[in-house]
């Protein structure tokens, strides 16, 4: 079995980006797991560009031991891609993702998998008593609200990557050629059947994460733009709503010019409706943009990472 590209039970994918710190821990750790489920299985550390000395690493735990595999990129190209580089080589039947900061603990993975023996097609963690700052649960807690309504599944963690997926679902993942891709969310329109579980969180022991508040806004504005057209129908409504007030406003102002007699008061009122319209034309062309911007992203077809070494 050992080094072959025979397929094995369970395939484990995980993105590292500088996490030289944590690695050895966690593959030791993550080992020791693996190993005491008594399945056959493979590691999968995606090196996401690291420059921290984490590539020399995984170098050195790829050669003492062959069931693990690595893929290094030429650069940075974020957390998701690296995910599929991963789910691209994979063997296993069963996938499992984890982070590679040791804030998603690797003794929960038999529980994943315990799930996925239920007979569902992807289980999720959702931290429980989750170990991040006050401000990034809130900004969390905002995204997967998002995230629930535009996918039409409600879950608690779409954040969470310690997760588990059959292998069709992963495939399918893979033949997704678009851009901006978020694991959770793409497994959720491919799945039959969706369970969440609670899983432990640990505190992050070094370096600090990538995802700022700004990289967390744009990463909503991703979801919600490149995952749905609900934006885009958003402002269509508000366009129509608008337009039926404006023509009551307009009757009404004629009956009361008729009763009345003509008036000129109200001229500021009128500027702040106004700039009220110009702000809503200017956010329906920003996401005309938006869309757009999309679209051309996609027709240029670029390959979404580059790899630059491959250990198998
Ligand atoms: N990561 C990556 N590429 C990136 C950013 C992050 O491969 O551009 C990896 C990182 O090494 C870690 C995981 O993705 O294993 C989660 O990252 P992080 O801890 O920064 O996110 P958080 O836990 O705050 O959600
Ligand atoms: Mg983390």
């Amino acid at each position: 079995m050992p080094g072959t590209t025979e397929r094995a039970d369970i395939s484990v994918v995980i993105p590292l980006y500088n996490e030289a710190t944590t690695v050895e821990e966690l593959h030791e750790r993550l080992s020791h797991t693996l190993e005491s489920m008594g399945r056959s299985y493979e590691v999968i550390y995606v090196d996401d560009g690291s420059t921290d000395g984490t590539t020399e690493i995984l170098r050195r735990l790829h050669m003492k031991n062959p069931r693990v595999k690595v893929i290094v990129f030429n650069r940075n190209y974020g957390q998701h891609a690296a995910v599929v580089a991963g789910f691209e080589k994979a063997l296993g039947g069963v996938i499992v993702t984890l982070d590679g900061d040791l804030q998603n603990p690797p003794e929960e993975i038999p529980k994943l998998i315990a799930k996925i023996q239920e007979g569902y097609d992807v289980v999720g963690g959702w931290r429980e008593g989750r170990q991040d700052s006050v401000v990034r649960r809130v900004l969390s807690y905002a995204i997967n609200q998002v995230t629930s309504l535009i996918v039409g599944v409600k879950m608690r963690d779409y954040g969470c990557m310690l997760r588990a997926y059959r292998r069709d679902v992963a495939e399918r993942i893979c033949q997704c050629r678009e851009i901006s891709s978020f694991i959770p969310v793409l497994a959720n329109a491919f799945a039959g059947s969706v369970a969440e579980i609670p899983v432990a969180h640990s505190p992050r022991l070094s370096g600090r994460s990538r995802y700022t508040p700004f990289r967390l806004l744009r990463l909503s504005f991703d979801l919600l733009t490149g995952f749905s057209l609900l934006p885009i129908q958003a402002v269509s409504f508000a366009g129509i709503l608008i337009s039926f007030l404006g023509l009551g406003f307009a009757l009404f102002l004629a009956v009361r010019r008729l009763l009345v007699g003509p008036e000129v008061e109200g001229v500021f009122t009128l500027f702040a409706i106004l700039f009220f319209f110009v702000g809503l034309q200017i956010l329906a062309l920003g996401l005309i943009g938006e869309y757009v911007g999309r679209i051309y992203m996609e027709v240029r077809r670029r390959p979404r990472y580059v790899i630059k070494e491959a250990l198998e």
